[in-house]
């Protein structure tokens, strides 16, 4: 009951690349930023377990951004000339590569930090992949001319690599759509179908060895960086974005959504939407260094009780923990852990729930 994860992203050591940012540089290259990466890794599946999470994650430390990471291994994006293209909406400006001929992978993506992170865990391993929508969103098209074309073109990309992902002993898989929250219609008309293409055959009903793995979405506000905190302040008293989207996601076969909750203006009731789907509540807010106290993350949990059987609880982070300082992380990490086990005492046996 109430076992913890983090969204995905944690920050980058100091030596690894620049840090409290979207898009750092490395401070390497070649073997030595291959072996810097694995360092970062392990060191933070250790800081993971030794917070006391349930489920851990590579922290995204190979990537440099939780988008572009992948399209580095697609076959027909030019990373040599990025553009600049306004992102989410044209929240923010970003430097883009662009799309210029038909999309195929160039071999494994994240074969590297998976295999070294189940090697080096006992614990359930979730892997994060960004989702068609947000990808087509933080890429130029100059080749397809048609988002939804191409988003279906990256989800067939996107499964391969996910049932690669599965194949070396991961549990969760994880696709990122904080442009499901954006885009609202088109992640109810088309979104939500692409990503079930995305998790195709991912599932340990959809495998005949009935080793399959749980397939999440992650839906968020962003991280906590300037461009999306002064966007929130246009939201209005309540956002509910998620109210166009969840439907959608209720009927779809993804198991397990990641959404916001603590600190945030969605209203805890849209939760009761999802009721079929296993739901990692956010309980640590990602855009503030203030650290949440176990009775703050237990009070969140217990609002989700009024919404979601307790099986069906899993307190998360609002979002990735990247542009963050590592010890204001390390700190978020065990508030979530302490605020669960607070949890369990408190809802563990009469207590609340549906
Ligand atoms: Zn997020």
């Amino acid at each position: 009951m109430f076992e913890t994860a983090i969204a995905g992203s944690l920050p980058k050591p100091s030596w690894l690349s620049e840090t409290e940012k979207l898009w750092p540089q490395w401070k390497l290259a070649g073997p030595d930023l291959q072996q810097a990466k694995a360092d970062a890794t392990l060191l933070w599946i250790k800081e993971q377990e030794d917070a006391g999470l349930d489920i851990v994650g590579d922290g995204e430390q190979s990537r440099q951004h939780f988008v572009h990471g992948f399209l580095e291994q697609v076959e027909g994006i030019d990373f040599e000339h990025k553009v600049t293209m306004g992102i989410r909406n044209n929240r923010y400006d970003a430097q883009v590569p662009q799309v210029i001929a038909e999309l195929r992978l160039k071999g494994r993506v994240h074969a590297f930090e998976a295999q070294l992170a189940r090697a080096h865990t006992k614990k359930k391993l979730k892997f994060t992949l960004p989702g068609p929508l947000t990808i087509v969103d933080t890429v130029a098209d100059r080749f397809y001319g048609d988002k939804r074309k191409m988003a279906f073109a990256f989800a067939e990309l996107l499964n391969q690599e996910a049932l690669a992902l599965r194949a070396d002993g991961v549990d969760i898989i994880q696709f990122d759509e904080p442009a499901f929250n954006v885009y609202m219609q088109d992640a109810a008309e088309w979104g939500v179908k692409a990503l079930e293409i995305a998790a195709r055959g991912l599932s340990r009903e959809a495998t005949a060895d009935r080793r399959g793995c749980t397939t999440a979405v992650h839906i968020c506000y962003g991280y906590g960086i300037k461009a999306n905190n002064d966007w929130k302040e246009t939201l209005g008293q309540e956002w509910r974005q998620y109210a166009d989207i969840f439907p959608a996601l209720a009927a779809s076969s993804i198991q397990q959504v990641s959404l916001e909750c603590y600190h945030s203006h969605v209203p805890p009731d849209l939760m009761a939407l999802l009721k079929d789907k296993d739901v990692m509540v956010g309980v640590i807010d990602v855009a503030s260094d203030v650290i949440e106290t176990p009775e703050q993350v237990a009070d969140t949990i217990g609002v989700a009780l009024q919404y979601l059987p307790r099986n069906r609880i899993f307190p998360c982070t609002n979002c990735g923990l990247a542009p963050m300082s590592r010890e204001v992380a390390v700190k978020k990490l065990e508030a979530l852990a302490q605020g669960a086990a607070l949890a369990r005492q408190r809802y563990g046996q009469a207590g609340a729930g549906v």
